[in-house]
């Protein structure tokens, strides 16, 4: 025989292509010729592949060699298609027998020495060969037990090749999976060690129960990092789709944690203000890793110090907020990773960001108003929730009474609030309020009674409140009402809607 084919997976963004490995051996010069689009990482692959196979042990076929990558059309990037280049040229070779690859995909990178390597992405790999019916895949062992979370398909893992060899003919066993970890206890930061701030856990609260994005004004120390990072706790677990969707951004970054089970918590990440663009948004060469918008899917950013962040990466979160995906552009067409994030941006009211009470400020107010100014435009504008906060003098620590309830209660209001609203929302495809467009809720059957939006007319009217600030008083109006169990919102439900929503940041001291 001189020729075989393996299978593989490749990537494009999130979604994984079958690739057929087909290797050709024919009399002429010993050369290996690699097609099908290839990047220069898997040139690369020829040179690891010939030393693996070498260092193996086995015979390397002294032919000209020619390795076809198939579909020609898809990009294909990365080593992960390594181990099964060197099964194809094998097998092809006719050195291992055929039958034992059919119908199985072989994922994994090869060492020079033969040592099986784990790959990026792993998970969305093995899922695109469960969705085409594929029921074996082998793959590196440091990745099997993310694989094994695909259900329907029996994940063998593999060290070396000298195993994947011995296993083919017959002469020794391949892997397990390491069976799962425990279900790690819910854990991470708790709203329980958050005192006083009864504002600030009441935005988070209505945050998380209307998917709003929120911003947090106030000085240093006042807590605005210790909320935010509470936020995930009251947030429900992941469904299936997006536990797989969030669980594979983690493997193709290269950061799933070493229990390797699929991610059911909201993620959080907080990049810093001057994180470089790629971090951001995701890049790199090969392979583009997602950065930390597509990181944070279906979880929340966190960006702190925000008036501090470069134009430029305002200017790059504007669209993914906007979309709900990233588009990255790269020398053979585009990558797009999912990006749907809840935002939790915070700043200091001014650019000395002394201790609120303090008389060492001295910024005017037009500096302030300018500080703040930096991220009205692009961010400021999808902000539902604006909460200022003051830091809890001693006295007010003192005299907090009882504990602060606790992530877990918060987060059961938030999972009912969270249901009644997409069953509201449900013949229209929104999940949350703050998905619901201004015009669907001015219309009947949502439009409120006209005595309990008086004041946000009159407010319309002489221009204090524009329309966009309209719409976005009403959806808050419906989370506030979700959360106390009401059909439809109250004038009260609306007047707290509207405190929530200007929150004074930006006119204190500014006037
Ligand atoms: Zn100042």
């Amino acid at each position: 025989m001189s020729y075989a084919r393996v299978l593989c997976v490749g990537l494009v963004g999130i979604s994984g292509h079958l690739v057929e490995v087909e290797a050709d051996l024919s009399a002429g010069l010993p050369v290996v010729v690699l097609t099908g689009l290839p990047d220069t990482a898997l040139h690369e692959a020829r040179d690891r592949v010939r030393a693996a196979v070498v260092n193996s042990g086995q015979p390397w076929p002294n032919r000209r060699i020619t390795v076809n990558l198939l579909p020609a059309t898809l990009p294909k990037h990365g080593s992960g298609f390594d181990l099964a280049i060197a099964c194809a040229l094998l097998t092809g070779a006719g050195e291992l027998p055929a039958a034992p690859f059919e119908g199985v995909v072989v994922l994994g990178e090869l060492g020079l020495d033969g040592a099986v390597r784990a790959v990026r992405g792993v998970l969305p790999m093995v899922a695109a060969a469960a969705r085409i019916g594929i029921t074996r895949v082998i793959v590196p062992l440091a990745n099997a037990r993310e694989a094994t979370v695909v259900p329907g398909v029996t994940v063998r893992a593999v060290d070396s090749l000298h195993r994947l060899v011995a296993f083919v003919r017959g002469e020794g066993p391949l892997l397990d999976p390491p069976t799962a970890a425990p279900e790690p206890a819910r854990s991470g930061p708790d709203l329980a060690d958050v005192a006083g701030q009864e504002m600030g856990r009441f935005g988070l609260e209505v945050a998380a129960a209307g998917g709003h994005h929120i911003s947090l004004i106030g000085p240093p120390g006042a807590g605005k990092t210790m909320l935010a990072e509470r936020l995930p706790s009251v947030l429900p677990e992941l469904d299936d789709a997006a536990a797989l969707e969030v669980t594979a951004l983690q493997s193709i970054a290269g950061v799933l944690a070493d229990d390797g089970g699929l991610v059911r918590r909201p993620p959080f990440q907080a990049p810093h203000h001057s994180a470089s663009l790629a971090a951001l948004v995701g890049g790199g060469s090969g392979l583009a890793r997602p950065g930390a918008l597509s990181l944070a899917h279906r979880g929340v950013l966190f960006l702190d110090e925000a008036p501090e962040l470069a134009n430029a990466t305002l200017q790059a979160l504007r669209q993914p907020l906007e979309s709900g995906r990233v588009v990255l552009a790269r020398a053979r067409g585009t990558t797009e990773y999912p990006a749907r994030v809840q935002l939790v941006l915070a700043a200091n009211p001014c650019p000395c960001a002394s201790p609120a009470g303090d008389q060492h400020c001295t910024c005017t107010p037009k500096v302030r108003r300018r500080y703040l100014g930096r991220i009205s435009g692009p961010l400021l504008d999808r902000i539902d929730i604006q909460i200022t906060l003051w830091p809890l003098s001693a006295a007010q620590l003192m005299t907090t009474s009882g504990p602060a309830e606790s992530s877990a209660t918060v987060a059961k209001r938030v999972a009912e609030a969270r249901a009644a609203a997409k069953a509201r929302w449900a013949a229209d495809g929104w999940r949350v309020n703050a998905e619901v467009p201004g015009p669907q809720l001015r219309r009947p059957p949502w439009r409120l009674r006209p005595k309990d939006t008086a004041a946000l007319r009159a407010g319309l009217d002489q221009g204090r409140l524009s329309a966009r600030g309209f719409d976005r008083i009403l959806r808050l109006a419906w989370t506030v009402s979700d959360l106390d169990g009401r059909d439809r919102p109250t004038g009260a439900d609306v007047r707290v809607a509207a405190q929530l929503r200007m929150g004074e940041a930006h006119d204190q001291n500014a006037s």
